[in-house]
């Protein structure tokens, strides 16, 4: 027998069939409210500026393309460090460079599994899709707890937090620290004291996904209610993203800290991220946390990038606005926050406004707000509405 004869057959990605339909669809007013992709109003996901005046400075000034180190560039971390984590107790954190927040993501589901093979990781419904399968990778078993009824477009935080009184010491919950995927909705402020309060009562370890920084309220507003959170807790983890707010998608950027007990436990679990990540990808990608470093490092990229952010998120809320304007049944949109909402339609409607009318969204009901724009927002309100109550 051949190897490759005992794999099973998968079935094509779903995000890939959709890609896929939405290329091969001559229709030229179909709109795409599918891939988590940041789209300006003409629909493009352009460089920012700021990223484009890194890249001629480092075209100019790097000298070499040898190996950084397997924790990345430290003066990258450190930077994003202050933006991400604010004026944290930095001696009890550790820090490294990984490939996009999936790889931080996945670092962290390791070291997890390295000290407590037996720690379960409590996941919303729903959540993005991806976590599973990252979590799942590194042997720790999920459990799942309510998140967000889809109907009525609320959060169900009684229900998740009556699920997680069944979590043990030493479990881990995965929180969204601001504009959570797939449905924009987030916490409040008193919600997150609960689950800090929670979390601590019960010993739990935080393990928060911070991947939209900056689209929902702003770079600070977004961050406040983890720090808050991670003031407040002994340890946790955080795994972040700069995907979406430097839109460095393709360069595979992200970082992950880990907050110990003491400066002791920060080390060796620095030690053991790097022990990690050596056997997972040895050394981390180094253009993307080049550019961000090289504009964190400036006063004026810095202001450049901001400002170009700032426009990102204005032009979130401002379509989040005008749906909820447009299409009554949807006014939550306008309260919730990042570039996705999980709308109140079954896979029957999504595909029939596929079919119908070349909308695409994913087959939960998921899409993405970037897809929105002046032009095309009227005619997409108008084919949702026989879908709605
Ligand atoms: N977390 C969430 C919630 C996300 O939506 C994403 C990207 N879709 C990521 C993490 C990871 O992003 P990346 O690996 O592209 O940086």
């Amino acid at each position: 027998p051949h190897l490759f004869d005992a794999l099973d057959d998968q079935p094509l990605d779903a995000m890939l069939t959709l890609l896929h339909l939405l290329r091969n669809d001559p229709r030229s007013d179909k709109i795409d409210l599918g891939i988590g992709v940041y789209g300006d109003d003409n629909g493009c996901t352009p460089v920012m500026q700021a990223a484009k005046m890194a890249e001629r400075n480092l075209i100019e000034t790097q000298t070499s393309k040898a190996y950084l180190a397997a924790e990345g560039d430290a003066h990258f971390i450190n930077l994003l460090a202050q933006r991400v984590l604010g004026g944290a107790e930095v001696n009890r954190y550790c820090g490294v460079q990984t490939p996009g927040g999936t790889g931080a993501l996945r670092l962290a589901a390791e070291l997890i599994h390295k000290a407590n093979p037996e720690a379960r990781v409590w996941l919303g419904t729903p959540t993005w899709i991806n976590h599973h399968a990252l979590i799942r990778s590194a042997g720790l078993h999920i459990l799942e707890h309510p998140f967000f009824d889809q109907a009525t477009q609320s959060v169900l935080f009684d229900e998740m937090m009556t699920a997680l009184e069944s979590a043990r010491t030493g479990d881990v919950v995965l929180l969204h620290a601001c504009c959570h995927n797939p449905t924009g909705a987030d916490f409040t402020p008193a919600q997150w004291r609960t689950i800090g309060e929670l979390v601590n009562r019960k010993g739990l370890i935080p393990l928060i996904d911070i991947a939209y920084q900056g689209l929902g309220h702003g770079m600070e507003a977004d961050a406040a209610a983890m720090r808050t959170l991670l003031d407040s807790v002994p340890e946790a983890i955080i795994a972040a993203s700069c995907s979406k707010n430097f839109g460095l998608y393709r360069e595979r950027i992200g970082a992950l800290w880990v907050k110990a007990d003491s400066a002791t436990a920060a080390l060796r679990a620095r030690g053991n991220l790097i022990l990690i990540a050596r056997a997972m990808w040895s050394m981390p990608p180094d253009h993307g946390a080049a550019v961000v470093r090289t504009i964190l490092d400036s006063t004026d990229l810095t202001q450049i990038w901001l400002t170009e952010l700032e426009q990102m998120r204005t032009r979130l809320n401002s379509m989040r606005a005008e749906l909820a304007k447009a299409v009554p049944q949807l006014a939550s949109v306008a309260q919730q926050s990042g570039m996705f909402a999980l709308l109140p339609l079954n896979r029957e409607a999504v595909a029939d406004l596929r079919v119908k009318h070349g909308i695409y969204m994913v087959e939960n009901g998921r899409m993405n707000i970037a897809g929105l724009q002046a032009g095309n927002l009227p005619r997409f309100a108008a084919a949702l509405k026989p879908y709605l109550q």
